[in-house]
């Protein structure tokens, strides 16, 4: 049996959702643009797929472009701002975003931009004094996520759009938000009417893989970056994904029936985690116990031992969970974000992330509880940092 605790990589498909677009892998597959009559319902279900995310986000259904993913939707909002912006070089970011975004900016770099990367305090907390400092008459855009995929720490959106538009209305602000959407509320019209675009991507929220979606605020100078067809006004060539947009649809609609009771058990699950291991565990900490995060992530960090040693023990018992850091070319890099964050050199290698979803249940994370202690204590024995009759790291000279 598997125990899936790494739903911020991917979530499983809702049996809701795979019925709901079934018969658009069958039957139903026209393509939304043909003139014949029975390609008119196949348009209709993409255009109500569009009105009933676009209402779950305080959208207009005209400010929302499906696309393929989160990366699909990212690369469009720097590429297409760049090119309906050519004389603006400056963007700012921060030290913390997915690859998705931050390789993007890299390749900026190489074409002439400057980039601001602005970094956060030991609890993950966006520096907000450097953020300010670093708003410039030249500035293009400044691009933040709503929540980490590695600690769950919850950037304020709306506070930091509000600063920018107060100092420059002309600077774009972008929000990263795949981790969010569904999950914390999000209304364009509300709290997010200063973010000119927003990102986000189904199958965090157990829609399928392959689908994604894009804010762009009516007016927000920002050309297509997927250049062919006529689909979606003009703005992202490419004949729709119908079987998925209707997906990503009914998970948002099952999102919005649940959220509130889903996310206080999940809450109560993750902190019930986190007590245990904290309570069993000599040498841990939670990763951003500090700033507000978002309920179903727990990042810890567990000082003098490897993190993929812990996955791979946890994987040999049924359990998904994901590691900080990622393997590059033979060498272990230790997570930008955990280094951003000043997290301790002995336990930068040693952090695990667990994410939860609405299937996430009690007995799972009982068993998680039961093993991680168990794991943790036989890696210890095996470390030469490690003085296993004491519990404590060995002294060094
Ligand atoms: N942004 C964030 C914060 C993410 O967590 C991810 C995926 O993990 C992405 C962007 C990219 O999403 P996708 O792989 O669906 O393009």
């Amino acid at each position: 049996m598997t125990i899936y605790l790494d739903n911020n990589a991917t979530t499983p498909i809702a049996p809701e959702v795979r019925e709901a677009l079934l018969p658009f892998l069958q039957q139903d597959y026209f393509n939304p643009s043909s003139m014949y009559e029975s390609a008119g319902p196949i348009r209709h279900a993409v255009e109500n797929a569009r009105k009933q995310i676009a209402e779950h986000l305080g959208m207009q259904h005209t400010e929302l472009l499906f696309t393929s993913c989160a990366t699909e939707s990212i690369n469009t909002a720097f590429f297409g701002a760049i090119s309906a912006n050519p004389r603006r070089k400056h963007i700012i970011t921060t030290a913390v975003e997915h690859p998705a975004v931050t390789e993007v900016c890299k390749e900026l770099q190489r074409r002439g931009y400057e980039v601001s990367y602005i970094g956060v305090d030991r609890q993950g907390n966006l520096n907000l004094g450097d953020f300010v400092r670093e708003l410039r008459p030249d500035t293009l855009l400044v691009a933040v996520m709503h929540a980490n995929n590695e600690t769950g720490v919850v950037f304020p959106i709306e506070r930091l759009a509000r600063i920018t538009k107060e100092t420059n209305p002309e600077i774009l602000f972008f929000c990263d938000a795949t981790q969010s959407v569904t999950k914390l509320p999000i209304k364009m019209n509300g709290p997010f009417r200063q973010v000119d675009m927003l990102a986000f991507s189904g199958h965090k929220f157990h829609a399928p893989k392959g689908i994604g979606g894009m804010y762009i605020r009516r007016g927000t100078p920002c050309r297509a970056f997927m250049i062919g067809g006529h689909q979606e006004s003009g703005r992202r060539g490419g004949t729709e994904n119908v079987p998925y947009i209707v997906g990503m649809a009914k998970a948002v609609e099952i999102a919005a029936a649940t959220h509130a009771e889903d996310t206080k058990r999940i809450e109560k699950l993750r902190n019930k985690l986190e007590s245990a291991i904290l309570q069993k565990i000599s040498h841990v900490e939670v990763n951003g116990a500090g700033a507000e995060r978002m309920p179903n992530t727990s990042n810890i960090a567990v000082h003098y031992i490897e993190g993929e040693g812990i996955l791979y023990q946890l994987s040999g018992r049924g359990i998904c969970a994901s590691s900080g850091s990622a393997c590059t070319s033979g060498s272990l890099e230790p997570s930008h974000v955990l280094t951003a964050m000043d997290v301790p050199f002995t336990a930068k290698h040693g952090s695990i992330r667990f994410s939860l979803s609405r299937y996430t249940t009690e007995a799972e994370i009982d068993t998680v509880i039961e093993h991680f202690p168990q794991i943790v204590a036989r890696l210890r024995s095996l470390s030469p940092y490690w003085d296993q009759s004491a519990d404590q790291p060995r002294a060094t000279e």
